[in-house]
């Protein structure tokens, strides 16, 4: 293909539809045939999401870069199958942090630095580089927030000016709007989508795809009538119908006929890596076995904030064809978790910080190692499981992870010499992706089928190698180390069923057609666990 195409997608009426989902989706679809770089814009002026609390804004997603991103990334990675990076993800706060930057070294001398031309002309450029630098086929870029807020306003602006700089025939919108059917009216309402184009058209961009998200198919009734009203050709506007699982949008957008709206925007040819995908969510559809999981930790509440863990549970039990039920279980104040736990074929002890809710989780940990209970604890749910073990299996009392308790007389996790000399928040922990070496015989080596692996990690906090010998000792095996050997970055317990441990988050990788090893490993124990 000789020129990049290019695919904007906004988004209208309200947060929350799924924008990213759909625009993943959108590039799952082409990404078979095409080179796709997603590319997402936010309107906030945190440079990136990384010290976000996750109650805010959602699970905080890291790169292979290091890179803290926002979590559509995650839906990214896992429609597209391609490793993003860090600057795909660009928000105001590095917007104005480079044209800043660019204004003190002097570029712009004698010129009164502006919004347009100059704001816009960056995040234009900004975008092009990453095409040009990542020999992109398609970008697909997803603006943030809803049309109308005035944060993305810049972002709009770009959008629409990039149409004269690639040519009309290389750029399409696509927008997702919402229609309601309100309860006792029982018919589809375009009314919000015809307000929210209007928004869109006020600055300058006509949509050539409109996403009706709906609790029903839309009817073709609403689909002309949002056709007339916004000035798109009827095969424009397709459904984008309620799901419960979400690896169904992007076979539901197939079967509304999105192939031909993009073919005839832009034309290219659109083909679903249909076969295998569509495989594994009848695998899901059907699964009849449940097995339930139970997610423990803090900020449970709020299920986005371990979205990736979730996912990750879902990709193993569609290989797996058992039918995932997920519990989030609050520790903080859980003493026994025995009640809680009940009828629980495994448990997931997830990434975390500080020390709310932390003496629970190892209330948990204690409780599935005592009861051969399936067990993966990531990142956290390592360093805890360390420090149950240390407590209760090796007789080491007291024993706690410095970031809960500074006075603990046996710190078997603390913080690496390297990393107490930084006091800044923002990115100032081992993040990104580090290779680990896997040991022989362990099961851990059994599930990733190779010996040198690599997960991404988020973390400031260590098992202290002093307590590496003990620990082995008394039966933890130290499953995979770094490559110089002086960090444990897996664990597994010998006399269990399953009783594992990563350092980094698995979760991060795991994806319909190539689920985590690791979850996969605690789902089929799960399962196996019930035959
Ligand atoms: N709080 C721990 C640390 O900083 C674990 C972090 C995590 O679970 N992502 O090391």
């Amino acid at each position: 293909m000789p020129k990049t195409k290019w695919i904007i997608f906004t988004g209208g009426v309200l947060s929350g539809l799924g924008k990213g989902i759909a625009s993943a989706s959108v590039g799952g679809l082409l990404s078979s045939k095409y080179r796709v770089i997603p590319v997402k814009c936010d309107g906030y002026l945190n440079v990136d999401p990384g010290t976000m609390n996750p109650i805010e804004h959602g699970e905080v997603f890291v790169l292979d870069d290091g890179a803290e991103v926002d979590m559509d990334f995650g839906h990214y990675e896992r429609f597209i199958g391609v490793s993003c990076k860090s600057e795909w993800n660009l928000t105001m706060g590095k917007v104005f942090d480079a044209v800043r930057r660019k204004e003190r070294r002097g570029d712009y001398l004698g010129k009164t630095v502006q919004y347009i031309p100059h704001v816009i002309e960056l995040i234009k450029d900004w975008w092009k580089e990453i095409a040009r630098k990542e020999k992109a086929d398609v970008v697909l870029i997803e603006l943030g927030g809803t049309i109308g807020d005035i944060e993305n306003e810049l972002f709009v602006e770009a959008a629409r000016q990039l149409k004269k700089d690639v040519g009309a025939k290389n750029i399409m919108y696509g927008h997702l709007t919402y229609v309601p059917v309100p309860y006792g009216v029982n018919e589809q309402k375009s009314k919000p989508t015809q307000q929210s184009i209007n928004l869109l058209r006020e600055k300058g961009i006509t949509p050539d795809l409109i996403i009706g998200r709906c609790s029903e198919i839309l009817t073709d009734k609403i689909k002309q009538k949002i056709a007339t009203f916004c000035d798109v050709p009827k095969g424009g506007v397709i459904s984008g119908v309620d799901v419960k699982n979400v690896y169904k949008i992007p076979l539901n957008f197939e079967s509304e006929g999105i192939s031909k709206i993009i073919n005839k925007c832009l034309r290219i040819k659109v083909r679903l890596r249909m076969r295998k995908w569509r495989q594994l969510v009848k695998n899901m559809d059907e699964a009849e076995i449940p097995v339930h999981i139970a997610i423990c930790g803090k900020y449970t509440r709020l299920e986005d904030s371990y979205a990736s863990v979730v996912e990750a549970l879902f990709h193993s039990s569609a290989h797996l064809k058992c039918k995932m039920e997920i519990s989030f279980v609050e520790t903080s104040g859980l003493k026994d978790p025995a009640e809680l736990l009940k009828g629980i074929d495994g448990v997931i002890v997830p990434g975390g910080f500080g020390g709310r809710g932390a003496e629970g989780k190892i209330n948990v940990i204690r409780y599935c190692r005592e009861n051969d209970i399936p067990f993966l604890g990531i990142c956290y749910g390592l360093q805890l499981a360390v420090t149950e073990f240390a407590r209760n299996v090796c007789g080491l009392k007291g024993a706690d992870s410095s970031e809960k308790n500074k006075k603990t007389n046996h710190p078997v996790i603390d913080i690496l010499p390297e990393q107490k000399k930084i006091k800044d928040k923002g990115g100032t922990m081992r993040l990104g992706a580090y290779p680990a070496l896997l040991k022989k015989g362990t099961k851990i080596l059994g599930l990733y089928g190779k010996e040198n692996v690599s997960e991404r990690h988020r973390h400031r906090y260590e098992v202290n190698p002093i307590y590496h010998k003990i620990l082995e000792k008394n039966g933890l095996i130290l499953a995979g180390m770094s490559p110089d050997k002086k960090l444990a970055e897996f664990i597994e317990f010998k006399y269990h069923k399953y009783f594992v441990g990563c350092q980094g988050h698995p979760e991060l990788k795991s994806s319909l057609l190539k689920p985590a090893p690791l979850f996969y490993g605690l789902v089929k124990a799960a399962l196996d666990g019930k035959k």
